[in-house]
């Protein structure tokens, strides 16, 4: 469908290595027993595809967001979780490359490309859709910041070496009261809480972070004091494309499965793959897919010819689109294979529950449409 360049040729070819014979052997066993994988962590490390959007003179290959994109699409085909990976990475340096200071782009960014985890920490207890209502202060005092608050299900969290964490600065200004900063793992006064149970991804960590009178250097500031929400909103922007690409991977990883299956499965005599109303379900799952494909990659190459006007709402339209789609497929795929569909033998329970996450994080697929209107209505 789309034409691909010498080099992004040599980059799938790894990138379907790995999957093939790394993280699809893995990817039941992570789910089943919620197991954070080290291993992948290496492999994306080794092969150049833990932070590959950072430029080279940061360590990495300097990739266009198409085939990030892209990338991310083929890990989640076999495993959402392990894209889920260099998603939270991503959303965790993005908001250094684009708005930190010289020094703080080469102090922390470089080791992300080599095997450091970064993370992006925004949201609260009391604030997850409505952000501006979080509670995490910064005081200033001399040479330092001190911040006392707490923040919720952050993917990476207690794993992370290096989290983007947002806080008031000055609540009496709102939007502009907010302010970003770098948080170092393991900083004083920075408490772990519990790593969450949950439904699907679970190979991911997703953490309480709590902030006890916790000094960040004044230098860790992200761009100037009062920004933190100009320079959150250019990150939820890329990371609601990782979310629609991790999405178009899980649907199509469903197809493959459920296609597979309908081949094979007889019943009445034949495969089920002759009986019409498998054949239906099949092709819409296919068609729908392949419109929320389009509607990313439209998206990415928004993102990457920086026509600002479009980004926002065409990725706000690609997360909620292909996440909608991929609860769908993936529904649809555990009904073609009927019972066997329902149990862990088969991987597309699990691809069913880890949609579902989609649809969620990054902004609820209402908040989606609710930016997606804002900004037709502005046009
Ligand atoms: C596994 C996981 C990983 C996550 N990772 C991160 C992370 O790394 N970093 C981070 O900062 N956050 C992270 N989040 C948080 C995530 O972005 C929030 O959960 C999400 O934004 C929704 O916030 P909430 O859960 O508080 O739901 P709420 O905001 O309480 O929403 C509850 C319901 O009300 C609806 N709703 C709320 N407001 C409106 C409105 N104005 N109009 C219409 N409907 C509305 C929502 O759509 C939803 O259906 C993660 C969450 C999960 C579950």
């Amino acid at each position: 469908m789309i034409g691909l360049s010498a080099e992004q040729k040599m980059i799938f070819a790894t990138v379907k290595g790995i999957v093939q014979e790394k993280i699809q052997p893995r990817a039941a066993e992570i789910d089943e027993r919620a197991e954070f994988p080290w291993d992948t962590v290496r492999i994306f490390a080794e092969n150049g595809i833990l932070a590959p959007l950072l430029p080279e003179k940061y360590g990495g290959i300097g990739l266009d967001y198409l085939t990030f994109s892209m990338i991310l699409e083929e890990i989640s085909k076999v495993c959402a979780s392990s894209a889920l990976i260099l998603i939270a990475q991503a959303d965790g340096m993005l908001p250094i490359l684009f708005a930190g200071s010289e020094a703080l782009k080469e102090k922390y960014l470089p080791g992300l490309a080599k095997g450091k985890l970064a993370g992006f920490a925004a949201t609260e207890p009391g604030a997850g859709s409505d952000i501006l209502s979080m509670k995490t202060r910064a005081v200033r005092k001399g040479d330092v910041y001190v911040l006392n608050g707490q923040k919720c299900f952050i993917t990476n969290g207690s794993i992370a070496d290096v989290l983007t964490v947002y806080a008031f600065t000055d609540p009496e200004k709102g939007s502009k009261g907010i302010t970003a900063f770098v948080m170092e793992k393991d900083s004083k006064g920075l408490n772990y809480g519990k790593n969450e149970n949950k439904m699907g991804m679970r190979g991911c960590v997703n953490s309480q972070l709590f902030f006890e009178d916790m000094e960040i250097s004044a230098e860790n500031i992200i761009g100037h004091e009062g920004k933190g929400i100009a320079n959150m909103m250019p990150a939820l922007d890329t990371s609601r494309l990782f979310s629609a690409s991790q999405a178009v991977g899980l649907a199509q990883g469903a197809i493959n499965e459920a296609v597979k299956y309908a081949r094979e499965r007889v019943q009445f005599g034949k495969p089920i793959a002759d009986l019409q109303a498998i054949q239906f379900m099949i092709a819409d799952m296919v068609a729908n897919t392949e419109a929320a494909r389009l509607l990313t990659y439209q998206a990415a190459r928004y993102l990457d010819r920086k026509e600002s006007r479009f980004v926002r709402k065409s990725c706000a339209m690609a997360k909620f689109v292909a996440s909608d789609n991929a609860m769908k497929v993936t529904t649809d795929a555990v009904q073609v294979l009927g019972g066997y569909g329902y149990m862990k033998d088969y991987p597309v329970e699990r691809m069913m529950r880890d949609a579902k996450l989609i649809q969620i994080y990054t902004g609820t697929n209402q908040i989606m449409r609710l930016v997606a209107a804002r900004e037709i209505f502005q046009e």
